[in-house]
């Protein structure tokens, strides 16, 4: 029985409520690759989740000569240059010592953390990639590895964006001497590992939190009291849906260079993080 709802999972339901029966309620593995060629996809993907775990060591403050070694391919040495000297990053900066060894009062650094909250009858989850939080405010950070920098308006309408301010807001209070954030606290931040001076920030506001939180709740109900998943009408949603062989919409995903062109293909990338097991160092 489905007991916990993420980004993702609504993503899915928004996006197509038989992809969300199918992945989450049938537990349905992966019946087609999700684009062609598949290798390179999956090498990318491989290599985003890597990039994530290099950031996170260097955020519990091991040396970055030991990370640099660790970015062993074209791909992550230049995400982890980049990472350096990012411009937008440098206020992370001050909270490790010209050694690069973290300082002992970086209780405002929050590297991975998992927060939930009840929404209906589910939990809500949703694992951050970092939280900062520095004179009082409070700046979620998700690191991201796409081809391509989406247009800010995709990525405010993204349930990833909505969920974890929103969420911070719900289940934050243990990082904020133990007081709700207000919205306007809140910032997120998407940092594009190619494009490391051109992040998307997103304020907060009372009246989004709002709007989100009422979404989020009808959503939870909606899935709840579903008594049929419909295929999406949208055929577009199709092109790179792993599950297209299980509802007649194609057998083979579409071109990697095609999916390039689309940024709603991006979101496989996101689904798979979620889906791939931490890396041991
Ligand atoms: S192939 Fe299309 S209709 Fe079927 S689950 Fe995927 S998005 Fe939905």
């Amino acid at each position: 029985m489905l007991t916990t709802l993420s980004q993702s999972s609504l993503q899915d339901y928004v996006d197509c409520a038989r992809r969300f029966q199918l992945r989450y309620l049938e537990r349905l593995s992966y019946p087609a690759v999700e684009s062609e060629p598949a290798l390179e996809n999956e090498k990318h993907q491989r290599e985003g989740e890597y990039f994530h775990r290099l950031v996170q060591q260097y955020l519990v403050g091991v040396p970055n000569d030991q990370i640099s070694k660790l970015a062993n391919s074209a791909n992550l040495q230049r995400w982890w240059e980049n990472f350096l000297v990012a411009s937008d990053l440098r206020g992370l900066a001050p909270l490790r010592s010209a050694s690069g060894v973290l300082r002992k009062d970086l209780e405002g650094l929050y590297p991975e953390a998992t927060l939930s909250a009840p929404l209906g009858k589910y939990r809500l989850l949703a694992k951050y990639d970092l939280i900062a939080i520095e004179n009082g405010k409070a700046t979620i950070y998700d690191w991201k590895t796409y081809h391509k920098r989406p247009r800010n308006e995709w990525l405010a309408a993204r349930m990833q964006t909505r969920v974890y301010r929103a969420l911070l807001v719900q289940a934050g209070t243990h990082l904020n001497n133990g007081q709700a954030f207000a919205p306007e606290q809140i910032e997120m931040v998407y940092w594009f590992s190619d494009f490391p001076n051109d992040p998307a920030r997103f304020t907060y506001t009372s009246a989004q939190y709002k709007r989100d939180w009422e979404l989020l709740a009808k959503l939870a109900e909606d899935i709840h009291s579903a008594s049929s998943h419909p295929l999406t009408d949208d055929r577009t949603k199709c092109t790179y849906c792993p599950y297209r062989s299980y509802c007649d919409r194609g057998v083979r995903a579409g071109d990697m260079d095609q999916a390039e062109a689309e940024m709603e293909s991006e979101e496989l990338f996101d689904v798979n993080f979620e889906q791939i097991g931490e890396i041991a160092f």
